[in-house]
């Protein structure tokens, strides 16, 4: 098969859709690998490294989609994208069509066969391909709350691990899914003290075998939250409901309990953000302050790690990709239900019903 992999266009997208370890895998399997000029090189990835693993080097994007079999790329095709995708062509990335009706438009038109990354599953019922950027949240929401709670950037002048004779930080995660515990994880490693909030007592069972009295799980609700605000530095909002906008878990009067400089980093802003006071920031402008308080809101926090979350996301991407062109698509989706669950469009149709009847189209 002839895979192409185009560089992203979207605003301050420097991630690729595949690594050269990739190439290679698929090169040595006897597909043909295009990329186009300098789409890894923002992270690293020089154009060398692709033709030394066995890809060939274009210079448009034109050339890929023209004589792609499948096009493997992160983010949701744009509109000059769209328009070069063609009937029977596999496109493998990111969609998230359910809120974006002109793509959704775009990619019926163009006959394409369009498999969204975060519909694929897992036997467990997971999400493979969308956990690994979860992961990648969760760390760097800690990173970014330290650095946050910095002097010179708002912040109360705390540091997360104090230092011996000083006691070190308090850090308060609502939501212990992927995000949360990866949070909990990070904050525990420097040396933060991490509260756990979940409203499943069987996640909380399972974060207090993992990690014991290194940290405390509490059964999260109202009093429980608004009891620790007053001594807790930084608080992580990494909740999740499926389906639905994030519940809002901090009031803007509830901000008063807490110390002036504390933080609030919002994971959980992609799904409407669970802080009253919290509106989506980005990675040039990734804070701002309320009454105090310095507010972390960036919607799209993996493209700030773009190198490492490339990474992480070809890592759980590959497998399919590699199945995908081995077997073709046809042969794929059927043999397996998880990867089926990912197919969104297919020559013309909506194949999923969540964005069918989100956007009120035929199913
Ligand atoms: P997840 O489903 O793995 O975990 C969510 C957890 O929240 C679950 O354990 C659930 O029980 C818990 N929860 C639900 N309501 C709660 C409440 N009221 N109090 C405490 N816990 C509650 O989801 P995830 O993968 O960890 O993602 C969390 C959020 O982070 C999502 O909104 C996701 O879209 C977002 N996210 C954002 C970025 C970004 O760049 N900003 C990146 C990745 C994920």
């Amino acid at each position: 098969m002839l895979i192409g992999v185009p560089k992203e266009i979207k605003n301050h997208e420097y991630r690729v859709g595949l690594t050269p370890a990739g190439a290679r895998e698929l090169a040595s399997r006897g597909h043909q690998v295009l990329v186009e000029r300098d789409a890894g090189a923002g992270i690293g990835l020089a154009n060398e490294a692709y033709e030394s693993a066995g890809a060939q080097i274009v210079d448009s994007a034109a050339e890929v989609y023209g004589r792609a079999d499948m096009v493997i790329k992160v983010k949701e095709p744009q509109p000059a994208e769209c328009a070069m995708l063609r009937p029977g062509q596999v496109l493998y990335a990111y969609l998230h069509l359910a809120p974006d009706p002109e793509q959704t438009r775009a990619l019926l038109a163009s006959g394409c066969t369009a498999i969204a990354y975060e519909t694929v599953t897992d036997d467990r019922g997971g999400l493979p391909l969308l956990a690994p950027m979860s992961e990648v949240a969760g760390r760097m929401s800690i990173q970014a709350g330290a650095h946050a709670l910095e002097k010179a950037q708002g912040g109360s002048g705390v540091l997360l691990g104090g230092v011996p004779g000083v006691k070190p930080a308090e850090v308060m995660v609502i939501g212990g899914g992927t995000v949360g515990l990866h949070a909990a994880r990070m904050a525990m490693g420097l040396g933060a003290h991490v509260t756990l909030l979940d409203r499943s007592l069987d996640r909380l069972r399972y974060i207090d075998e993992l990690y014991g009295d290194r940290l405390t799980t509490i059964y999260s609700n109202h009093d429980a939250i608004t009891d620790r605000l007053p001594y807790t530095d930084l608080v992580i909002g990494a909740v999740l409901i499926p389906g639905a906008a994030a519940p809002k878990l901090v009031a803007r009067a509830q901000l008063k309990l807490m110390r002036p400089g504390s933080v609030l980093v919002d994971v959980a802003i992609d799904q409407g953000g669970c802080f009253e006071t919290s509106r989506p920031t980005t990675h040039q402008e990734p804070t701002y302050e309320v009454d105090g308080i310095i507010h972390y809101c960036v919607a799209n926090m993996p493209g700030g790690v773009a190198r490492t979350s490339t990474f992480a996301l070809t890592n759980a991407t590959l497998p399919h990709a590699l199945a995908l062109a081995d077997k073709g698509a046809v042969q794929a989706l059927a043999d397996d239900v998880n990867l089926r669950n990912g197919l969104n469009v297919h020559a013309g149709r909506l194949t999923y019903r969540a964005v069918a009847e989100g956007l009120n189209l035929p199913f």
